[in-house]
């Protein structure tokens, strides 16, 4: 028996109305995403690649086909579900940081658990040892205004994962940061992910991470492709 995939889209389209036009983004897209796979996805500015990710994370819905989540249907849960949904099993790493600017750096971290209702002792260990691993550790009382942006993405990695999902999305997580910088939070990125060993869906052109990528997928022309992997 194959595993369950954690993540599954079945004939998935999406298409925007733009004024008495209707643009279509995505053309019947199948996919499955399995627990521990570090996939890469690529494709052009404007190729759908952020809407796949908020179709994944059912912050938006598709115009056709369905996306299963640990085999439940989006589409068929309420939005409050979809919510809790995300909150407990998704993490998040976008462009921008997205730091809280009122919270210090351990409370953004922490925040995550907290939604979950597991801000004890055993979160604020987890969130110290995070804190370590992203290199972070005498930084835990700054606000995030104080770091430079690689500091702050590497919070956001932290941050994403800190209650433990079983799915990671990353949105071009590098595009603020310089070449250097940016390489570095991959690493990070991968490194405790694949610690983790949760799934992680990761928007991103760095040809380091793309060679040692489990799966590489491409958005064209709406179609989602997969590419070869050389052995
Ligand atoms: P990418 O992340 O690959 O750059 P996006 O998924 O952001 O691409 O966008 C894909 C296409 O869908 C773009 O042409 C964009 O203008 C369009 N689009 C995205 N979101 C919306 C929306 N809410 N309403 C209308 N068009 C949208
Ligand atoms: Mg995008």
């Amino acid at each position: 028996m194959p595993p369950t995939p954690l993540v599954e889209l079945h004939d998935v389209s999406k298409s925007y109305a733009e004024g008495d036009a209707v643009r279509d983004v995505l053309s019947s897209v199948h996919v499955s995403l399995y627990p521990g796979e570090f996939v890469v996805l690529l494709g052009r500015s404007g190729s759908g690649k952020s809407t796949l990710l908020n179709l994944i994370s059912g912050i938006d819905l598709p115009s056709r086909g369905t996306v299963r989540i640990e085999g439940r249907e989006m589409v068929a849960l309420s939005e409050h579900e979809r919510t809790l949904m995300r909150r407990e099993r998704i993490g998040f790493i976008f462009q921008a940081f997205n730091l809280l600017p009122t919270l210090t750096v351990e409370e953004n971290i922490l925040l995550p658990l907290e939604l979950n209702g597991r801000a004890g002792p055993q979160s604020r260990e987890r969130v110290r040892e995070l804190l370590d691993t992203v290199g972070l550790g005498n930084r835990a009382d700054s606000f995030p205004d104080r770091l430079s942006g690689g500091e702050q993405q590497r919070v956001a990695v932290a941050r994403a994962l800190s209650h433990a999902p079983p799915l990671l999305l990353a949105d071009e997580p590098t595009g603020n940061l310089d070449e250097q910088t940016g390489r570095k939070v991959l690493d990070l990125l991968e490194g405790l992910t694949r610690r983790e060993n949760a799934c992680a869906l990761v928007v991103t052109h760095e040809p380091g991470l793309v060679s040692r990528a489990d799966r590489v997928l491409a958005l064209e022309a709406g179609r989602l492709v997969e590419r070869e992997k050389r052995a």
